[in-house]
């Protein structure tokens, strides 16, 4: 058979085991991690103890060596039931897996859910223009010394470990990015979190680096090739998010299907009307659709193939789908919706999150751009993607 678009009965064995394991240890916490603004400890430390956070890493680690197919199902399950556990699994999968340089003991311990990396980049002029980032890091002796302020970190606080973006000085004279390992506790950084509006147990910081001393050999991937670094796992997250995304869409579609077959308004039950009905079926084809072309993605990156204009279309179409699926559902509630009650205004506030992280819909579309028209046609020049 030249084309099949089944997964197999061990991929629907391992399905089943995340979503069941995401209803027992994920679900009954979420309201109140939303509420608290805490970091699900307690989820973490499970999808340790069960595998969910070295899925991709090798088994000499104690790892899955699984492909990211397989990722891409666990963040989909994980995504039906809580967007920040979600990206948790995925930033722990993919920065230690898919970014060279971290110990193998930091390996060990994320996967055991015992230590917890984060990737600090963006700041006040480089969010998505990464090439304006004004953190450095001078060489002095055997060391780097970093000085800069990172926002929009998620993890922070939390992590023990961040990957570090700063320009470091080359023999030319140039300036260029090279991503750092920075153990979180070091004199020298402090850190603030940022309120937010959803995925409020991921957490969101502030991290300033005053005079941060590390050792030379902190460098992950190469010195002065960060930017390179950071887009060699942008392939596979970035389609992990869409699936973030479309899990979240198709747990709030499938329960609103339940909800207009009994909710009842002059006398019928609004899934007899059209204007109900005919947008939930648009919804569940494009949340259909946008699912094939992030599998497709990750299925090409397991063929160590370029899927960069995958990548990018699956993120804008799947997060944009699926934020606009869960806001027509939320109105199908009417007012109840709207309320703490349910658990629709808090899936609406988490999916939002995720039309930034690893790069907005406007840079994904220059992505694809890229690919499809050439660089000369972004418009921009460095821009994140
Ligand atoms: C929940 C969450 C988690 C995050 N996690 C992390 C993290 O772990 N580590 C980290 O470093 N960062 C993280 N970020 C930051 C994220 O990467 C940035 O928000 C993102 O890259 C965009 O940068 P910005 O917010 O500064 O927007 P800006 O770059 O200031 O862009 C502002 C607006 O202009 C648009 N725009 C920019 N350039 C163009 C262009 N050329 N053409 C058209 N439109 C354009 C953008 O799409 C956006 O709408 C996170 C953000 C969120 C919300």
């Amino acid at each position: 058979m030249a084309l099949d678009f089944s997964f197999t009965s061990q991929q629907d064995e391992f399905r089943a085991f995340v979503a069941d394991f995401a209803r027992r240890e994920i679900q009954p916490h979420v309201r109140e991690w939303d509420e608290k603004g805490i970091m699900p400890r307690h989820a973490i430390k499970k999808m340790g103890e069960v595998g969910l956070l070295g899925l991709i890493a090798p088994k000499s680690l104690g790892g899955a060596e699984a492909d990211y197919v397989q990722l891409g199902i666990a963040i989909e399950e994980i995504g039906r039931i809580d967007t920040s556990c979600a990206m948790i699994c995925s930033i722990q999968n993919t920065l230690p897996n898919l970014v060279p340089g971290w110990t193998d003991e930091i390996r060990r311990d994320v996967i055991r859910g015992k230590q917890l990396v984060s990737i600090a980049t963006s700041e006040t002029e480089a969010g998505s223009d990464v090439s304006n980032m004004e953190t450095r890091a001078d060489v002095d002796g055997n060391e780097y010394v970093i000085n800069g302020r990172k926002i929009h970190v998620s993890l922070m606080p939390g992590a023990t470990v961040m990957g570090v973006t700063a320009k470091v000085k080359q023999k030319d004279g140039s300036n260029r990015i090279t991503f750092l390992r920075v153990p979180a506790d070091l004199p020298g950084i402090t850190c603030e979190e940022m309120p937010e509006m959803g995925t409020r147990s991921h957490q969101l910081g502030i991290v300033d680096f005053n005079n941060v001393r590390i050792p030379l050999d902190s460098v992950l991937g190469g010195e002065g090739e960060g930017k390179a670094t950071l887009y060699a796992r942008w392939n596979v997250s970035r389609c992990l998010s869409a699936l973030n995304a479309l899990g979240a869409a198709q747990q709030v579609l499938d329960d609103t299907i339940s909800y207009v077959k009994k909710k009842k308004v002059y006398g019928q039950p609004i899934g007899m009307f059209q204007a109900i009905s005919f947008p939930l079926i648009e919804h569940y084809t494009r949340i259909e659709s946008c699912r094939l072309m992030a599998y497709k993605g990750l299925w090409l990156n397991t063929l160590n193939k370029n899927a960069a204009r995958e990548a990018g279309m699956a993120k804008w179409s799947s997060i944009t789908s699926s934020v606009q699926a869960i806001y027509d559902c939320l109105q199908m509630h009417g007012a109840s919706g709207y309320l703490k009650e349910l658990d629709i205004e808090r899936r609406y506030r988490d999916v939002i999150a995720l039309t930034f992280t690893g790069g907005t819909i406007n840079v994904m579309k220059l992505t694809v751009i890229r690919e499809l028209l050439g660089k000369e046609f972004m418009g921009i020049s460095g821009a994140q993607g």
